[in-house]
């Protein structure tokens, strides 16, 4: 068997492969396009397609794909042989540089919310050569970005590749102020903690409702949950750890980092860490992960879940977004340094981050809006709606102390030419833990915790790095014209935490008592659902903000309220569909069939023995008796409710009433059909019980 080592990306046309396989002068040319973005000859890209097909066939590869993410929040691939005929009748194995440099799918079927006419199918789809292409069975994967023929993007990609040349922009001009000169690029880099359910295959597939929407509709709570907290960290199962290692392996060939594993709060929850990489690369990875575990899964006969609450009353799963900025020259810009200049920098980096997520709550809790973290959000597992930053205690006295002017009385100090003696030798690492909090500082980096587990990693990216972008080009425009730059660069300090403390909360995030404080007091947003917060996208001022730094244009965003507005409408009727069509065909027969032989019982038990008092089956025949009308009752409101949403004049009406009238319509079928399940004797229940799901997997 080969080692772990030797294994590593086996599968990936990585850097090593392209100094073996290319030519000096190609590896060069191909270098600088990754590096410094520079554009690619023709006669290059050539060179390296053929270098790719040979590596790719060598390694039993027929086919070629261009790897994009659309915005339904999956990847898209469609598959081209590389056979091309010969004049004799055999085949060659081709590959041009145009085919990998540029795509035409038939797109018509992606959503493009209206961006592209029908008369126009085609979009395009464009080389990302900053994430290396790979081979998946036998297919050489391209990761791509995915465009309409006007130019606007359809995809994921584009948009965060744009965020990121953003940063880039707005972060060197201040480096250069503080005099890094030999920084040639700024990046972000990303390490997505992913959390997920396995359940098994054969239980799953008994259930319409997860098969359909990945996600338990129905379901009585268990006697057993998570209350003993005995899954957290435990030894891991055998059938769970035969999967982590496979999982590992196909990981590990494609060069995805997968690092840390281990059980989660919830009973059959887990969790898979990579180490961080650049953010494009991180999120093309995330997406891979995300398939490469449902595919484990079936092998070992279980199902991967994603969904952000699989089962009601059990912690729902989650990504934690680990971020951070540096430079080319390996300095993270959001650790604290070694000198009082590298501190004030630090310190600037911290207040443009800090400035970013109070001025734009709201475009981070959109990025992570969805019908399914919906019901995560604020559920006293996760962090709530409400947006705000935890720095724990030291970095908040420093910057209290910054903004009143007096000196620091933490520990050891070094001078900080900030008109105050402020800043400590900073102790790295040492950063207190805070689980609650959506935005936790974590010594050299911030852990946004408010995206779901199906969430593309991407769209809490381009906000994050866009928004610091901007705060960063406001600090900058400002400092490039100062006459003098210390005492602009203090005030500037001074005036960020000022004007934004409000969003800095170190105590406990999912307290009812934060919440009231946090919007009553502090007014922060507290935007609970999708609907209510989707349509701030095109807010003046975030539309201002995104097409200034040239991250989205408004046609793309209109595009992208629209698409996300409809993808939420469509996931919670497919959950009401699937409801009543379960509440119909499963549940209802099955309590009609216990109700009938309990009867039948109950007559035989009169007929033969003309004392019984039948008290169970009285009590349970008359208590099912009117759940069933209740069922029957909720499942028709429910459908009548569904079919007024043909009325809806458009997707933001469509959503707003499908928070007000639908959902509840859901959770009143459930609450019958739950306490039916209690009631029904277990051979008679028609799929697999939250017992059965949760603790099925030994
Ligand atoms: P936790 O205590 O939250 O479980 P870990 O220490 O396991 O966190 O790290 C979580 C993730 O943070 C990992 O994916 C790790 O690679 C990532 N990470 C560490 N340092 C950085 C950084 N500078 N930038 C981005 N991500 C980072
Ligand atoms: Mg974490």
């Amino acid at each position: 068997m080969k080692s772990v080592t030797e294994e590593f990306g086996s599968l990936v046309f990585d850097d090593r492969v392209m100094r073996a396989t290319l030519s000096a002068e190609v590896y060069n040319s191909l270098k600088k396009t990754i590096d410094e973005g520079a554009s690619l000859d023709i006669s290059v890209a050539n060179a390296v397609a053929s270098a790719m097909k040979d590596w790719a066939v060598e390694k039993g590869a027929t086919h070629f794909t261009h790897w994009f993410q659309p915005l339904t929040g999956i990847t898209a691939e469609k598959h081209d042989s590389f056979i091309t005929p010969a004049p004799d009748g055999r085949v060659i194995m081709e590959f041009s540089g145009k085919e990998l440099i540029k795509g035409e799918p038939d797109a018509s079927s992606f959503p493009s919310g209206g961006i592209r006419a029908t008369f126009e199918a085609r979009g395009y789809t464009a080389w990302d050569p900053t994430s290396y292409a790979f081979i998946k069975g036998k297919t050489l994967c391209i990761p791509t970005a995915f465009c309409s023929y006007g130019g606007e993007a359809l995809d994921k990609k584009t948009p965060l590749l744009r965020s990121m040349e953003a940063l880039n922009r707005q972060a060197l001009r201040i480096l250069k102020l503080f005099g890094n000169t030999d920084v040639k690029c700024v990046r972000t880099s990303v390490g997505p903690e992913q959390e997920y359910f396995l359940v098994d295959r054969e239980m799953f597939e008994k259930r319409r409702d997860l098969v359909f929407t990945g996600r338990t509709l129905f379901g009585a709570k268990p006697p057993k949950g998570q209350e003993m907290e005995d899954h957290y960290f435990g030894v891991i199962k055998p059938r769970v750890a035969a999967y982590m290692e496979e999982l590992n392996e196909e990981l590990w060939k494609l060069g995805v980092l997968a690092k840390t594993e281990h059980n989660e709060v919830a009973p059959a929850q887990h969790e898979l860490a990579p180490i961080y990489t650049t953010t494009n690369i991180a999120t093309d990875h995330n997406q891979l992960t995300m398939e490469i575990m449902q595919k484990v899964a079936l092998k070992h006969g279980l199902v991967c879940l994603l969904h952000e609450k699989p089962f009601a009353g059990v912690n729902g799963s989650g990504k934690h977004n680990n971020w951070s900025i540096s430079t080319n020259t390996g300095v993270n810009l959001l650790s604290p340094g070694e000198t009082p200049y590298e501190n004030a920098q630090f310190l600037l980096f911290l207040c443009a981050v800090i400035k970013a997520v109070d001025d734009y709550q709201d475009l981070l809790r959109l990025a992570v809006a969805t019908a399914g973290n919906d019901h995560r959000l604020g559920a006293n597992e996760a962090p709530p709606a409400v947006v705000s930053i935890f720095l724990g205690d030291e970095l908040t006295a420093i910057l209290e102390a910054i903004e009143s002017g007096k000196p620091y009385a933490g520990r050891k100090k070094t001078a900080l030419k900030l008109g105050v003696d402020v800043l400590p030798v900073f102790p790295r690492d040492t950063t207190d833990r805070n689980r609650t909090s959506p935005f936790a500082f974590t010594g050299n980096k911030f852990e946004f915790r408010m995206l779901g587990s199906s969430n593309s990693i991407a769209c809490a990216n381009i906000m994050l790095n866009s928004a610091v972008a901007e705060s960063l080009r406001i600090y900058a425009d400002r400092l490039e014209g100062a006459e003098d730059f210390e005492k602009a660069l203090n005030d500037m300090i001074r005036k960020t935490i000022k004007d934004h403390k409000r969003i800095l909360f170190n105590g406990n995030g999912y307290d009812d008592a934060w919440i009231k404080e946090a919007t009553e007091v502090r007014g922060l947003l507290n935007y609970r659902t999708t609907p209510d917060c989707m349509p701030h996208l095109l807010d003046k001022k975030n539309v201002e903000m995104l097409t200034l730094h040239k991250v989205y244009s408004e046609t793309e965003l209109k595009a992208r309220t629209e698409i996300m507005l409809d993808n939420y409408c469509k996931t919670v009727v497919i959950e009401a569909n699937t409801m009543a069509d379960m509440a119909r065909r499963d549940i209802l027969p099955a309590v009609e069939s216990y109700i009938r032989d309990l009867s039948e019982t109950a007559s035989a038990k009169v007929r033969f023995a003309p004392d019984s008092p039948c008290g169970f089956e009285r009590k349970t025949v008359s208590g099912l008796s009117l759940l069933a009308e209740q069922i029957l009752a909720c499942t028709e409101a429910l459908e009548e409710a569904v079919v007024k949403l043909k009325f809806a004049p458009d997707a933001e009406q469509e959503s707003c009433m499908i928070r007000d009238n639908v959902l509840p319509k859901m959770s009143a079928l459930r609450a019958a059909a739950d306490e039916a399940e209690t009631l029904t004797a277990g051979k008679y229940w028609p799929f697999p019980t939250y017992g059965d799901l949760l603790f099925g997997v030994k």
